[in-house]
């Protein structure tokens, strides 16, 4: 795992002690699971760590939230009178100032500072009361930038969220490209031409709200489009792929082979469709077949559809039945 970035690959935030530096308050490092490790070739890696970016240093006192439910203060674990929570909270804004290209971050499962979610909370007598919290930093991050996908260690053993995880981040850093080179109504209408059917894979009524707004492009501010569109564009994104709205992609996919590909093939590809429907088998094997019959018979338009390939196959993502 690296911090060295170049413009090739999207670049993703990881807690640094999960990228091998020597960080946590024991000067201990924490070993990356396979699935933050296979991350480490799809992405340009750019690594933090809160407390030592607020200066609490290595080793140190370690911290834990405390309060009710309704708000935690970071203090420390010995004896509750030192602070560090608006310290940590700032500390997202620096990150997102730092590393402007960042597409999403990977955060540190249980972490005070980094857990996602269900870090332990505790009473102010040092009993632990639930683990209900984000960490300081982690919840401060997801105010900073709604928009950038969030994910922990321990989540990304589940295929799904994993999946879900690498598909936003991705179409985040396509985003931002979007953005970095000049925006405009066109260009915009031209993205989401890009993105239609991964859209329809996640949220169908995100697609229709989507292509409800852009057919009003020419009636708003360009801003004010922009920041709309973006918030249900990944807000669509985050809902969670199944496999019938898979199937329902797959199905008007086929469509298009329609004059293209005699009967019996496209018959044997429908089965194929029917047989991912039923999880008997994984994604990749109808989506190969559909790519098989695009290859011979090419369409410009499927071609240009991120869903094809929202990320490296090389990650494996839909080959898991
Ligand atoms: S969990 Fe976050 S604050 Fe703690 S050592 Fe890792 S990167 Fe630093």
């Amino acid at each position: 795992m690296t911090d060295e970035i170049t413009p090739a690959k999207p670049v993703m935030g990881i807690g640094a002690c999960l990228a091998g530096k020597a960080v946590r308050y024991n000067g201990q490092t924490k070993s990356p699971n396979d699935h933050v490790r296979s991350l480490g070739d799809a992405f340009q890696l750019r690594s933090f760590c809160p407390e030592m970016g607020i200066g609490m240093g290595v080793p140190r006192a370690p911290i834990h939230l405390v309060g009710g439910p309704e708000g935690v203060r970071a203090l420390d674990v010995e004896t509750h009178s030192r602070d560090y929570t608006d310290q940590l909270a700032a500390y997202a804004s620096t990150v997102l100032e730092l590393a402007p290209e960042l597409c999403g971050y990977i955060l540190v499962k249980g972490s005070p500072s980094c857990g996602y979610d269900r870090v332990k909370r505790y009473a102010g007598n040092g009993y632990g009361v639930a683990s209900d919290q984000q960490g300081v930093f982690a919840a401060a991050l997801g105010r900073a930038d709604p928009l950038l996908p969030l994910e922990d260690d321990g989540r990304l053993n589940d295929p799904g969220l994993r999946e879900s995880f690498v598909t936003r981040a991705y179409a985040y850093h396509d985003w931002k490209r979007l953005c970095a080179d000049g925006l405009s109504a066109h260009k915009l209408i031209g993205f989401y031409s890009r993105y239609k059917y991964l859209v329809m894979a996640h949220h169908v009524p995100g697609y229709q709200t989507l292509g409800r707004m852009l057919a009003d492009a020419g009636k708003r501010p360009l801003d004010e489009l922009a920041a709309d569109f973006a918030s249900e564009f990944m807000g669509s994104l985050a809902q969670r792929a199944t496999l019938r709205s898979h199937t329902n992609v797959l199905f008007h996919l086929a469509g298009y082979l329609k004059r293209s590909v005699p009967a019996q093939e496209r018959q044997r590809l429908k089965d194929l469709i029917e047989q991912y429907r039923l999880g008997q088998i994984p994604l990749v094997v109808p989506l190969t077949m559909l790519k098989h019959h695009f290859a011979n018979s090419p369409n410009a338009y499927i071609e240009s559809q991120v869903f094809m390939a929202p990320y490296p196959d090389e990650l494996k993502l839909r080959n898991l039945v």
